[in-house]
């Protein structure tokens, strides 16, 4: 915990008049709009008020005196557990763990880590989770108050499936996205005011507190923030105290002819809402093809199966096929072979990459043979095997 004395350069005995007179001081030299450009001293001046608000207050500064007397206490029991001789090089090694305070020397760090002052990145970052939802946080957040930096919207990712005729003619698609967004009213803080999390005194904002059972203590989750660390006073009535709140958007969108499968759309701006100025993210549309039945699909080409009698693959024929916008004769030549492949040209999809034209539709030809004969059909292949050309050579 942060030893609010300390920040004030002062002693547990500081009067009422010492506490204010420290702070009229420190106030004086890291005032914000003395040192418009310096971060730190923002975040000295928050300090100090916080500090200032605690101690000038003598309701709050006796329950700060009683905090900091237990952390105290326990402070001195990890001090003698970790002078017992099994403990000394891990003691050694770690020396400025051990620390209570670090520079500056009045600012009074706490040595679990977790009051530190932030950096402007670290800060940053910080806003940013606070911005999805404060109730996430691993770790409580500092509460400084410095101006909110722009932050831009997450980007969103969706997929979109359409058909191979959609791909032959294009197409105007609508496609519903939701998503949960930062909540505008508390801009992702949760609380009415725009507050931040304060950080609950039950835990001191460590989420969890130490209960005695038996011999034992045994840490429990905080009852006062349900393991959060932090509370929030009044919940933003918006989002009741999430910080975000659930979108849900139409967006029409139109699919060229001829686009290739997994291409990625990027519509621009339609992401999650940016905050503080900062721009919105942009949401990605990733094109998925269908799988169809009777076309498969190679860049611009198609292919497709026929069925042939294996009399029309010996003697040729003309037979009817389904390409993706109409019927045509397809001409077969005398003596095709089974899995031969017939190209009809310019009946694929439309070329994309700027191209204009289409691309081929392949025919592959099944050759289908009778599972049973009757007994004439028999002894006339049997008359067709003894011809002059039988048995068929292969090379
Ligand atoms: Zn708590
Ligand atoms: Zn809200």
């Amino acid at each position: 915990m942060i030893d609010y004395y300390q920040v004030l350069g002062l002693t547990p005995a500081a009067s009422a008049e010492d506490i204010k007179k420290a702070y009229r001081d420190l106030a004086l030299n890291f005032h914000p709009d003395k040192n418009p450009t310096d971060q730190n001293a923002h975040t000295h001046f928050q300090l100090i008020s916080e500090a200032y608000t605690i101690l000038s207050n003598p309701k709050t500064r006796s329950e700060f005196d009683q905090e900091r007397e237990s952390a105290k206490a326990a402070e001195q029991v990890a001090t003698t557990v970790e002078s017992l001789p099994q403990a000394k090089k891990k003691k050694k090694s770690t020396p400025a763990k051990r620390k209570s305070i670090s520079l500056p020397t009045w600012f009074g760090f706490s040595n679990r880590g977790q009051r530190r002052q932030p950096t402007r990145r670290q800060h940053r970052s910080r806003a940013r989770r606070r911005q999805q939802s404060w109730w996430n946080l691993s770790s409580p957040p500092r509460p400084v108050e410095l101006p909110p930096e722009p932050t831009e919207g997450e980007d969103l990712h969706r997929e979109i499936e359409i058909t191979i005729q959609d791909i032959a003619k294009g197409v105007r698609k609508t496609v519903p996205i939701e998503y949960e967004d930062v909540c505008h009213h508390c801009v992702g803080s949760g609380s009415q005011h725009r507050a931040e999390p304060r950080r609950c005194n039950r835990c001191d904002g460590l989420g969890t507190v130490q209960n005695l059972q038996g011999d034992y203590e045994v840490k429990e989750p905080c009852p006062s923030c349900l393991g959060k660390g932090m509370l929030i006073d009044h919940l933003c009535r918006q989002c009741f105290g999430k910080g975000a709140i659930e979108q849900k958007r139409q967006i029409a969108i139109n699919i060229q002819p001829g686009v290739q499968d997994s291409t990625i759309l990027k519509i621009a701006n339609h992401g999650k809402s940016g905050l503080h100025g900062g721009e919105n993210g942009d949401l990605y549309l990733t094109i998925r093809q269908a799988v169809d039945e009777r076309f498969s699909r190679q860049g611009d080409d198609l292919t497709c199966e026929i069925d042939l009698d294996f009399i029309d693959a010996v003697l040729g024929a003309k037979v009817k096929i389904d390409t993706l916008d109409d019927t045509l004769d397809l001409m077969v030549p005398p003596g095709v072979q089974p899995g031969q492949i017939l190209p009809v040209p310019r009946h694929g999809l439309p070329k994309s990459n700027g191209e204009v034209g289409r691309g081929d539709l392949f025919v592959k030809v099944r050759v289908l043979l009778p599972d049973e004969v009757t007994h004439r059909q028999r002894k006339l292949l049997v008359q067709f095997y003894d011809s002059p050309n039988m048995p068929i050579k292969t090379e």
